[in-house]
């Protein structure tokens, strides 16, 4: 069931959440994001969307944007405006060093995702609307979990999103992000600008 939510509270900024993106992983998804309530978000607006199985096409694979999910959640951002965004994702485990291969840029084009604990990657999101439909001051997260996710996972998965929620700019959540990960931090400023040679900041 595609499960929508709004919180609104005030002035500050539009946040944008979105699980089940392709595939299976609404159903993962939908247990972090239905935990969001009106307490974690600082100020502003969050909207959440967890959408149904869909067929499983990357998004790094450009025809993703052109399918009915792809054109959907492009439709969503594109009315939001977000500057902040976090596309949650999950992955079976034996895809661990594939998604953290430290050749992943060669061979794909993007930077690796990177392990924060217990299993959950965080990285940036699709070059195909990095770019064109986010500003670069804009925050803009891929966060995977594995599908079959542990108690530990799910706790570190929850606590990036909330701290993601309850930040009312980049900076604060970077702040807030280099307290438990600060290499993680550091290594994702970096992949950020090796990735777009201009001064994008990381995620
Ligand atoms: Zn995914």
């Amino acid at each position: 069931m595609t499960y929508f939510k709004e919180i609104k509270k005030g002035d500050g900024p539009k946040r944008l959440f979105i699980g089940g993106v392709h595939g299976h992983e609404g159903f993962t998804t939908i247990k972090a994001l239905s935990q969001i309530s009106d307490r974690d978000v600082k100020n502003g607006i969050l909207h959440i969307y967890n959408f149904d199985e869909s067929p499983y096409i990357s998004t790094l694979d450009r025809h993703y944007y052109t399918s009915n999910i792809g054109i959907k959640i492009v439709k969503i951002i594109r009315d939001l405006k977000p500057e902040m965004y976090i596309e949650l994702h999950c992955y079976n485990s034996n895809s661990f060093e594939k998604l953290t291969d430290l050749n992943r840029k060669e061979r794909t084009g993007i930077p690796p995702l990177i392990h924060l604990e217990a299993g959950v990657l965080i990285g940036s999101i699709s070059p195909y609307i990095r770019t064109s439909l986010f500003d670069e001051w804009d925050v803009c997260i891929t966060l995977e979990i594995p599908c079959k996710a542990s108690k530990e996972a799910s706790d570190v998965y929850l606590k990036v999103i909330r701290a993601v929620a309850s930040s009312g700019n980049k900076h604060e959540l970077l702040d807030m992000l280099r307290v438990d990960y600060p290499e993680q931090v550091e290594t994702a400023a970096r992949y950020a600008i090796e990735l777009y040679w201009d001064s994008y900041p990381p995620l």
